[in-house]
């Protein structure tokens, strides 16, 4: 690089520094050099759930064009009247904020060039229209070493709110003391496994519930935590939600051991065996886990609700016996995209107290899950169950 390109460079830097640094929050209307870049991955779909709340979950991808560092110091999110639905302070961002999409990998602050996707969950009252729009007021600080931060404000990421009519599904189990596990909207296994797959971003997961089964002393296993037959849910029937027509089933793979998820496990072999049905309307329900040769199915076969498709087993990446449900935008459960749904009807009995904490150890040990009751046990129809919830389901 001869001087001269130097100088040009170290120049347009600089004025590019002063434009940012004297940007005021932006009207629609204007035009404005920001020093982030915020694209919504998928527009959100609102759910209602079992908690009455309408429930926003959606991914904030925040990439830093510039050569400083940017401190990301507040988040509001801005309906299409300007009403703030979240409010996000640093705390809240270092929870959410994953440098590359990596979870695991969260912070506060973007490097130059680096980008990072912010895991964004807004939970509306239940009296509260859902918002047909959303944007992103963002309050963050220029970072030079040896000079003070310089403050910016800027208003990204507008997206649309998705407004289509949610699958109504019926249950894809029946008794009663089921837990669903790892579910909406604030547990990380399933919302936050976003996948870099074919050149591009995949959340399938985004809504998926691992459901295990309590006994009437709240345990989820007895006896042996390393023999699949010690779990309540083992064997149980696995049934179709809605009807449908099958496009993909996996009969073949083995029980794993509880207790620890197997090593080196190949991807394609990670839903064990698995049912992919197409429920119309464009989306399809995925079961895994199952047993092997449990899976009464074959790909093209048609189904009704209520019949069953195969077992609760224990195989591909799972450590404990459960079923896996999601329900997906196409027949890949990788490449497709999660969408929310709602179950018709299911009775609300308690939710758990203590946590994913609290569950993953009644999970790995055997002891009682901590839970606080609901009173009157209601029938709720048409929600989708939230994290921890304990329900029973019946045809
Ligand atoms: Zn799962």
């Amino acid at each position: 690089m001869t001087p001269r390109t130097s100088a040009l460079l170290a120049s347009i830097a600089a004025a590019v520094l002063t434009c940012i640094a004297a940007a005021t929050p932006s009207r629609a209307a204007d035009i404005q050099l920001t020093p982030v870049v915020a694209d919504v991955l998928w527009p959100p779909q609102p759910v209602r759930g079992s908690d009455s709340q309408v429930h926003l979950v959606y991914e904030l991808r925040l990439s830093n064009p510039t050569p400083f560092a940017i401190a990301v110091d507040t988040i509001e999110v801005l309906d299409e009247t300007g009403r703030v639905v979240l409010a996000m302070d640093k705390d809240a961002i270092g929870k959410r904020l994953s440098i590359g999409g990596r979870r695991g990998a969260e912070a506060t602050s973007l490097s130059p060039g680096q980008f990072g996707v912010l895991f964004m969950h807004a939970a509306l009252p239940p009296n509260q229209p859902a918002p047909r729009s959303l944007s992103h007021r963002v309050l963050a600080a220029l970072v030079q070493p040896d000079q003070p931060a310089r403050p910016v404000a800027m208003t990204i990421g507008e997206t649309r709110v998705a407004e289509h009519d949610l699958p109504v599904l019926g249950p894809p189990l029946v008794g009663e003391g089921y837990v669903a596990a790892d579910g909406c909207c604030d547990s990380i296994r399933h919302v936050r496994a976003l996948l870099p797959i074919d050149g591009r971003f995949a959340l399938a997961q985004r809504f998926a519930i691992d459901w295990e089964q309590l006994d009437a002393d709240r345990r989820v296993v007895r006896g042996d935590v390393k023999k699949v037959e010690s779990y309540i849910i083992f064997g149980t029937d696995v049934i179709a939600v809605a009807d449908g027509t099958v496009v993909a089933m996996r009969n073949d793979l083995p029980e794993q051991v509880p207790g620890a998820l197997p090593p080196g496990l190949p991807i394609d072999q990670a839903d064990g065996n698995f049912v992919v049905l197409d429920i119309g309307r464009g989306a399809f329900a995925l079961f895994a886990h199952m047993q092997p040769g449990s899976v009464t199915v074959q790909p093209g076969a048609t189904v009704k609700r209520g019949d069953v498709l195969g077992k609760v087993g224990n195989t591909g990446n799972s450590q404990a016996p459960h079923l896996h449900f999601h329900v997906m935008d196409g027949p890949s459960p990788l490449l497709a995209n999660g969408i929310p749904y709602v179950i018709d009807r299911f009775r609300l009995t308690a939710v758990g107290a203590g946590g994913t904490a609290d569950f993953d150890k009644a999970e790995a040990t055997g002891s009682p899950m901590t839970l606080k009751a609901i009173a009157d046990k209601p029938q709720l129809e048409r929600l989708l169950p939230m994290d921890l919830s304990v329900v029973d389901f019946s045809r």
